[in-house]
């Protein structure tokens, strides 16, 4: 298939590392169930705290301080040597859609706890897009689908045993994996 006929996620490859070769990937519990219910492992995860410091900061957001725990740390699915996600096959995700970690079947949407970002397109190469391509259609994402599964990832990170406190002010940070 010619690069220009490929799909945007294959464009996209084409020329920069796509979202599954450099996001750290949050999975709340009920992610975590599902993946191991589907996969039979028990190595997709671990604690970790982000690589971007400034993601500690979620003042705009406080229902995601949930997320972390006492040293500032979240549950992210592991990676590959090369930086790729453990689930990323050459033919892309290896986990079906309602396998795939909620913030995975989000993207490209910005969210909060109060709903989604009305702009979901800097988060894609939208150069890419050929004329009179919209992205949310060229990637079949819909409004209402998304605004579920945000509904479903805030209901999930609930059952997080961590309480909403601001990392920063429980202690340090540090890595190690998941038992
Ligand atoms: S779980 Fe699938 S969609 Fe999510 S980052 Fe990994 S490969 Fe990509």
């Amino acid at each position: 298939m010619d690069t220009a006929d490929a799909p945007l996620c294959a464009r996209c490859n084409s020329v920069q590392k796509t979202c599954c070769q450099v996001r750290e990937i949050y999975t709340t519990p009920g992610d975590a169930a599902r993946i191991a219910a589907f996969t039979g492992r028990d190595d997709f995860v671990r604690m970790a705290p982000p690589d971007d410091p400034d993601y500690l900061d979620q003042e705009d957001d406080p229902e995601w301080y949930r997320v972390f725990d006492g040293e500032g740390r979240r549950r992210v699915l592991t990676r590959k040597g090369n930086g790729d996600c453990t689930f990323l096959g050459e033919r892309g995700c290896t986990l079906p859609g309602d396998v795939r970690p909620l913030t995975c079947r989000m993207y490209p949407f910005g969210y909060s706890a109060v709903g989604l970002e009305p702009d979901a397109e800097h988060m894609c190469p939208t150069p890419l897009l050929r004329p009179g391509q919209a992205l949310l259609r060229v990637l079949d994402m819909h409004e209402a689908e998304a605004e579920g599964w945000r509904a479903q990832l805030y209901l999930e990170i609930c059952s997080e045993p961590n309480p909403p406190v601001a990392p920063w002010a429980r202690g340090g940070v540090s890595e190690e994996a998941v038992p």
